[in-house]
């Protein structure tokens, strides 16, 4: 409770508003406090009503270079003028690849903190929390609330990938076509990768053994929600097009690309294109994942240092198995001596 003027005291509601309430020990009070007290309500929700929006939305930047926008708060110039010089190398980069024109207009929104981004973005499974992008309308919003210290190679890891998701929206607008999520994934994630995948990860080669890959015709509109198989989801992805690209050379997504014509499926552009069908092709994929010794290669590639331990334990439980033997043996030859020695041992009659 707050003391407010000699008669009346003014209450804070859980809400936040303020109000009056009459003080019992003045009940007469006159309609000039009132009106006086009235004035300063007013006052206070007007500076709450334009306070508000101030704290939601903060002053915002720009910077604007080729048909690249940049929106970013005053606080994060540096990381601007980066994020606008990685976005121009990577749309330069991206288009060259996919043979596609190079002038592209994005937008890129900075965001420097977690609550504001999740608020942008919403529930999202995507794998790369640091970025988002809204591919039909050019626009990638990037938290740099996340990003490390020396992470520049994440933040363009991620700029890339959202870009070549820009890309690829700005063709589906043009051919009014919609391209399957694991293909827009599998680009994104071919053409954002600083560094290829670490040879070690041996999922898709176990997944393919255990007959435990997703079927692409099931991952044309969306992902699976659960972290473990949205994992497999991109990597299966980011695989099948760098196993397309080996196959079918270095520029084939490229055709692929080229061959869409207005509203047509990815299956007809990679008929017209490569001489074969997606299913046809995922099939040979996963052949080739599972390679010529199925069994074999499980245990290659499970034997990882857990096996050497386990193996370890074997060999060490069979020395003692050896070393107790040894021990026993010795244990009743004693036993066996003694016994001689007892037997030779003149017996006391008394
Ligand atoms: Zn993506």
């Amino acid at each position: 409770m707050i003391g407010f003027s000699p008669n009346r005291v003014v209450r804070r509601r859980p809400d936040g508003w303020l109000y009056q309430l009459p003080d019992a020990n003045h009940k007469h009070s006159s309609y000039l406090v009132s009106l006086k007290a009235f004035s300063v309500i007013i006052r206070i929700l007007l500076l709450l009503l334009f306070a508000v929006p101030a704290y939601a939305a903060p002053q915002y930047e720009q910077m604007r270079e080729e048909g690249i926008l940049i929106l970013y708060p005053a606080a994060y110039q540096t990381q601007a003028r980066t994020s606008l010089k990685m976005l121009l190398d990577a749309r330069l980069e991206i288009t060259a690849r996919l043979r596609l024109p190079a002038s592209i207009p994005v937008s890129a929104e900075l965001v420097g903190d977690n609550n504001l981004f999740n608020e942008m973005v919403g529930n999202t499974s995507h794998l790369r929390i640091l970025g988002v992008a809204y591919s039909p309308n050019g626009r990638i919003v990037i938290n740099l609330a996340r990003l490390t210290p020396g992470g520049q190679s994440n933040l363009y890891e991620t700029l890339a990938h959202e870009m070549a998701h820009v890309t690829l929206g700005s063709l589906e607008k043009e051919k009014q076509l919609r391209l399957s999520r694991w293909f827009h994934e599998g680009v994104a994630c071919w053409l954002g990768r600083v560094l290829p995948d670490s040879p070690d990860d041996h999922r898709l080669e176990t997944a393919a053994i255990m007959n435990a890959l997703i079927p692409f015709y099931t991952l044309e509109k969306g992902f699976p929600p659960f972290q473990e198989q949205s994992q497999l989801a991109y990597l299966q992805s980011e695989n099948f097009i760098r196993f397309i690209l080996n196959r079918h050379g270095q520029d084939s997504i490229a055709r692929v690309l080229a061959a869409l014509k207005t509203g047509e499926s990815l299956d007809q552009g990679f008929m017209r294109a490569l001489g074969i069908d997606v299913f046809q092709e995922e099939a040979l994929w996963a052949e080739s994942l599972r390679g010529g010794h199925p069994f074999l290669k499980l245990v290659y590639n499970h034997f990882t240092i857990l096996t050497v331990g386990a193996l370890l334990t074997v060999i060490a439980f069979i020395g003692y198995r050896i070393k107790r033997r040894r021990i026993l043996d010795r244990f009743a030859r004693e036993e066996q001596l003694a016994a001689a020695m007892h037997w030779e041992e003149p017996v006391d009659e008394n």
